[in-house]
């Protein structure tokens, strides 16, 4: 295969029917933004629909704006939005606290169900390279209840070696936010309704990312993340799903009186809401909100250029371009890649590992105008981490040659030894 050139990207680009998608951000000019997997760009018109909020909805309706404004129906209206990105029906998501937090309300809820059916599964099952707030939250909830949380490696065992009679959940993120490996979410579901095992999914690294289909795959529990792939602003809302024939199965612990069936009859006796609204806790933030909308409407005009499945086809042609051209001009610099080459095992990132100063690379990369990040290894089984999100509404076939010719002169002229990009920030 020839080399590629400059040329050959700019042509994909011409090509492109999503490239239009790209004028709904607001993006600095002459930046290669590579983290939308952990900040997703501001929709333009989000600065517009945040002000009228504030002034208008705010400043002159004041609390009339609960009725007025549809405030109160917000996390529903959002969640029937990210509905139709993740396979699920209107009046199943609410866009609603964090991640984290709504792990915690699903594996309560998933444990009651589980030690109501089958008494004696005592344990969790995740992966050891899971998202770290899962596996705290998975940790915390097993010192209360008294359940053990069992963690596995792919690489050293195979799936069903874990699954055993003894297991109520099995908690997984769907696309690995190291590696960007996706799991075949089908097949692990099956695998785990074999032993009477609930699933549920942290999709942080899917919603947006790629097509999810929970029903068809049959999940039972699935959150997901506002501020990465659905571009909802710093800290947005997430999102929480069950299956519908487990909602009304048990109560979530938080239970505030947003998910009271009728908040306002102030009545001293919680009766959970019949429907997912039980997994609100309390009052919502309303201008988190309003943002979070602007972000997955972006994904509903895609919708007219082919939705989800045509982002995906984009996604992997960036993703797969990325990887070829880091092949043909870093792999001399000891640069490799550890995400999955098989478009079916990968999600819209591309990791890569450095033989040295990972850390170091990625600040020297961003001096130069191409966001990606860092993530820490464990000096051990997982090495550190260059990561690079590849968000097909804004990102282009040029950008992509313009992120590894970057990275290719921060190689080449080993910039990235000069000791002002060992300063480690808080946030990497
Ligand atoms: C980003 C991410 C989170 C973030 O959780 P917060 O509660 O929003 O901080 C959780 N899980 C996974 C897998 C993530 O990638």
């Amino acid at each position: 295969m020839k080399p590629l050139i400059y040329e050959d990207c700019q042509a994909m680009d011409r090509q492109d029917p999503l490239c239009v998608l790209k004028d709904m951000f607001q993006l600095p000019q002459g930046l290669v933004y590579l983290d939308g997997n952990s900040l997703g760009a501001l929709p333009k018109t989000a600065q517009s629909r945040v002000t009228q909020a504030i002034q208008h909805e705010w400043g002159n309706e004041l609390i009339r704006s609960w009725n007025t404004s549809g405030w109160f129906e917000l996390p529903r209206k959002v969640g029937d939005k990210i509905a139709q990105l993740i396979g699920a029906y209107p009046g199943e998501v609410v866009a609603t606290d964090t991640t984290s937090i709504n792990l915690f309300k699903v594996l309560a809820a998933a444990l009651s169900i589980a030690a109501s059916d089958s008494p004696t599964k005592k344990k969790i099952v995740s992966e050891r390279s899971n998202f770290p707030t899962d596996l705290y939250i998975a940790q915390a909830i097993c010192k209360e209840r008294g359940y053990e949380l069992v963690l596995f490696d792919l690489q050293e065992q195979a799936l069903d070696s874990v699954l055993l009679e003894d297991v109520a959940v099995l908690m997984l993120t769907h696309v690995n936010y190291r590696t960007g490996a996706m799991h075949d979410m089908r097949a692990v579901s099956a695998l785990a309704h074999d032993q009477g095992i609930l699933t549920i999914w942290d999709l942080a690294h899917s919603a947006g990312a790629v097509p999810v289909d929970l029903h068809s795959d049959k999940a039972d529990f699935a959150v997901g993340c506002g501020y990465k792939y659905l571009n909802g602003g710093p800290g947005a809302p997430a999102f929480v799903w069950a299956h519908p024939k487990h909602v009304g199965r048990f109560w979530q612990p938080l239970a505030g009186w947003w998910g009271h069936e009728r908040p306002f009859d102030f009545s001293p006796d919680y009766i959970p809401s019949p429907s997912i609204v039980r997994f609100q806790c309390g009052t919502q933030p309303i201008l988190s909100l309003v943002a979070l909308e602007c972000g997955v409407d972006v994904f509903l005009a895609a919708q007219e250029l082919g939705g989800m499945y045509a982002l995906r086809k984009k996604s992997l042609a960036l993703t797969e371009l990325f990887m070829r051209l880091v092949d043909e001009r870093l792999s001399p610099y000891g640069i490799s890649i550890v995400t999955p080459r098989k478009p079916d095992e990968r999600g819209s990132q591309v990791s890569l590992i450095a033989k040295e100063g990972a850390y170091e690379i990625v600040q020297a990369l961003i001096a130069r105008g191409v966001l990606g990040d860092y993530r820490a290894g464990d000096g051990g089984k997982y090495p550190d981490i260059l990561r690079f999100g590849f968000t097909p509404l804004y990102l282009g076939f040029s950008d992509v040659w313009e992120a590894v010719d970057q990275l290719h002169k921060v190689m080449q002229t080993e910039e990235w030894r000069d000791p002002r990009f060992a300063h480690k920030n808080a946030v990497t």
